[in-house]
């Protein structure tokens, strides 16, 4: 059966075919090895500030502002218990890695 198909193409038509397959072959290979070079590393950081109420029962992320320090007081009140907030961590987060979360 194979080969009844394979006699009712045309040599021109094979190698058509043969040439078709090598340039499908190759634009996968190359798309496999595209997606195996991990995009650019180039790390983007920004300063998160965890602020918290002093007794500990609000706690809220935001973006470092200048004149930020652990342990500085905040003039806000807490939203909960109307206390002083307090800034409790200041740490740099990676955009890139929390964007693109591959490992499990
Ligand atoms: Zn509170």
């Amino acid at each position: 059966m194979i080969s009844n198909l394979a006699l009712a193409i045309s040599p021109e038509t094979q190698s058509l075919i043969t040439l078709v397959m090598m340039a499908l072959i190759l634009t996968l290979f190359y798309y496999a090895i595209l997606k195996s070079i991990p995009p650019s590393t180039q790390e983007v950081l920004t300063t998160k500030v965890i602020v918290r109420c002093i007794n500990e029962d609000h706690e809220e992320q935001r973006t470092f502002q200048k004149g930020m320090y652990i342990g500085k007081i905040l003039d806000e009140k807490c939203p909960k218990c109307s206390s002083s907030l307090y800034i409790h961590r200041i740490y740099a987060e990676n955009m890139f890695e929390e964007k693109t979360t591959r490992k499990p």
